[in-house]
C-alpha cells in the first residue's frame, strides 16, 4: 500500500489517498476552531483550541485536502449538535440513497443495509420502507433519537473491530453506505477494511461525499472545515479503492450540500462498470481538475466574495443598518471566522425554533445562536444567508413567514435579494 489511510492527528505532509508529497496549496483559511465546536455560555470564559485550515491538491491523484486532522473526540463529540432528519428537504434528498441503490443493484428484501454515521436514521428508513434490514452506526447521542423512532442503532465510531462484531451478530451486509462521512473520518483504512469485512461478494459500498468539482465552480471555500478532511475527486476515489479490491462501478452527481457525488463500489474485481465513470472522468479532465489554474482562479473568487462581503456589513453599519445571520449550518463557522464578522457586525445568527442551537455560540467569534422570533420580530435591514447552498426554498419560506429584511447571499459571490 502506498499512503498511509489511518491518519495520526497533527499535520499531514503527504496526500492522503495516494501518499504523494506533490501538494499544491491553494488556500490559507487562516487558524480556525472546529467548525461544530458550538460553545455553551459556560465555555465562554474557557480558552478555545485554533488549528490551521488550509487548502491543498494533490498533483497525483487530484484529491481536494486539508493538511491538518484534528482528533475526531474533538470534532464528533456526543452532544454533535446536528440532526439530518430535520428538514423536509433534507430527508427527501435523503431517502434518494435508497432509491438510487436499490434501481442498479437487486438485493432480495431481508437483505442488510448498514449505514455509517447514520445520524438520526433517515438514510436507513428509507431502505426499510423498502423491505430491507437495517442497523445504524452513530458515534454521537443522536443514536438514541433513531433507536426510539425504530431504526437499530449502534452508538460507535465505526472502525473494524465495530465490523466484526456486527458480523457475528446480523451476519454478511448486502449494502453499506457512508452519506457525507466518508471524507470525514482519519481513519479511512480501518473503515474501508471494515466495509470489506462486512460486506458479502459484490456487495456496494455506496458513499456520498461533497463533490470538489462543485466546491471550486461555486466557490464553496465554506464547506472547508476540519471535520471535512478529504474533498473528492472522482479520479482520486477510484485511486483510493483500487487499494482495497473495490471496483468502482457506477457514480453520479447530486445536489445534496451543495454538489455532491454518490459513488457504489463493489467489493472485488471484475464487476460491470457503467460508461458513467468515463464520462465523469473525462468531465474532471475538461474542467482541469488535474492542473493548477482552476485552482488558482477559485482562491482568486473566494478572496473577492470576502472582501466584498465584509465591504458590505461595514458599510451597512456605517450606515446605521442593522446586518444579522440566518442558519447556521457548519460551514457558517468558516465563512464567519473568515470573513472576521464579530457580533458587533453580526449580532446574532438565527435559527429555526426547532434547532438544537439555540442558546450556543459560534465558535471562535461567539455570535449567539437565537430563536428566528427574534428576527421576524426585529426586521433587520439585512439577513446574510449562511445556508445559501438551499438559498431558493428558505427565501420562499422565510417571505411567506413575513420577513421584509434584504437576503445577502454570501457566495459564489455577493448577490442582495430585496424580494
Ligand atoms: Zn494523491
Amino acid at each position: 500500500m502506498s499512503a498511509n489511510h489511518d491518519l495520526p492527528v497533527g499535520k499531514i505532509d503527504c496526500c492522503q489517498v495516494c501518499g504523494s508529497k506533490k501538494l499544491y496549496k491553494i488556500l490559507d483559511l487562516g487558524h480556525q476552531p472546529p467548525c461544530d465546536s458550538l460553545r455553551w455560555p459556560r465555555q465562554l470564559d474557557e480558552p478555545e483550541t485554533i488549528y490551521p485550515l488550509r487548502f491543498l491538491v494533490c498533483e497525483s491523484c487530484s484529491l481536494g485536502q486539508i493538511d491538518y486532522a484534528v482528533a475526531a473526540e474533538e470534532l464528533f463529540f456526543p452532544d454533535y449538535p446536528y440532526r439530518s432528519g430535520i428538514t423536509a428537504t433534507l430527508v427527501e434528498k435523503l431517502s434518494r440513497t435508497a432509491v438510487s441503490t436499490l434501481s442498479r443493484f437487486a438485493f432480495p428484501s431481508g437483505s442488510l443495509v448498514l449505514d455509517i454515521g447514520s445520524n438520526d436514521g433517515t438514510v436507513l428508513k428509507a431502505f426499510q420502507e423498502r423491505g430491507m434490514r437495517v442497523l445504524g452506526i452513530e458515534a454521537t447521542n443522536i443514536a438514541k433519537i433513531a433507536n426510539e423512532s425504530g431504526v437499530e442503532t449502534l452508538q460507535a465510531f465505526f472502525n473494524e473491530d465495530v465490523a466484526t462484531q456486527i458480523r457475528t451478530t446480523h451476519g454478511p451486509a448486502s449494502v453499506v453506505a457512508a452519506t457525507n462521512v466518508f471524507a470525514h473520518i482519519a481513519s479511512l483504512g480501518s473503515i474501508i477494511r471494515g466495509v470489506s469485512h462486512l460486506l458479502e461478494d459484490g456487495g456496494v459500498f455506496v458513499t456520498e461525499s461533497h463533490y470538489v468539482l462543485d466546491l471550486l465552480e461555486t466557490s464553496q471555500y465554506d464547506s472547508i472545515y476540519h471535520e471535512h478532511l478529504r474533498y473528492y475527486s472522482l479520479k482520486s476515489l477510484i485511486a483510493l479503492f483500487k487499494q482495497y479490491d473495490f471496483t468502482v462501478c457506477d457514480v453520479e452527481r447530486i445536489d445534496n450540500y451543495g454538489g455532491s457525488i454518490r459513488v457504489f463500489a463493489r467489493k472485488g474485481q471484475g464487476h460491470q462498470v457503467a460508461p458513467s465513470i468515463a464520462e465523469l472522468l473525462a468531465v474532471e479532465e475538461q474542467a482541469g481538475l488535474y492542473g493548477r489554474e482552476v485552482y488558482d482562479d477559485f482562491a482568486a473568487k473566494v478572496l473577492k466574495a470576502r472582501q466584498d462581503l465584509l465591504a458590505l456589513v461595514l458599510e451597512a453599519k456605517k450606515s446605521g443598518k442593522t446586518v444579522i445571520g440566518i442558519g447556521c449550518p457548519g460551514r457558517a463557522s468558516t465563512l464567519m471566522n473568515f470573513t472576521g464578522l464579530a457580533p458587533d457586525l453580526i449580532p446574532y445568527i438565527a435559527e429555526q425554533s426547532t434547532s438544537l442551537k439555540l442558546g450556543l455560540f459560534l465558535p471562535g467569534l461567539h455570535v449567539p445562536i437565537v430563536d428566528e422570533k427574534r428576527m421576524f420580530e426585529e426586521q433587520p435591514d439585512y439577513a446574510i444567508m449562511l445556508s445559501w447552498h438551499y438559498a431558493e426554498p428558505i427565501i420562499r419560506k422565510l417571505r411567506e413567514k413575513g420577513l421584509k429584511s434584504k437576503i445577502v447571499i454570501p457566495l459564489p459571490e455577493v448577490k442582495i435579494y430585496e424580494d
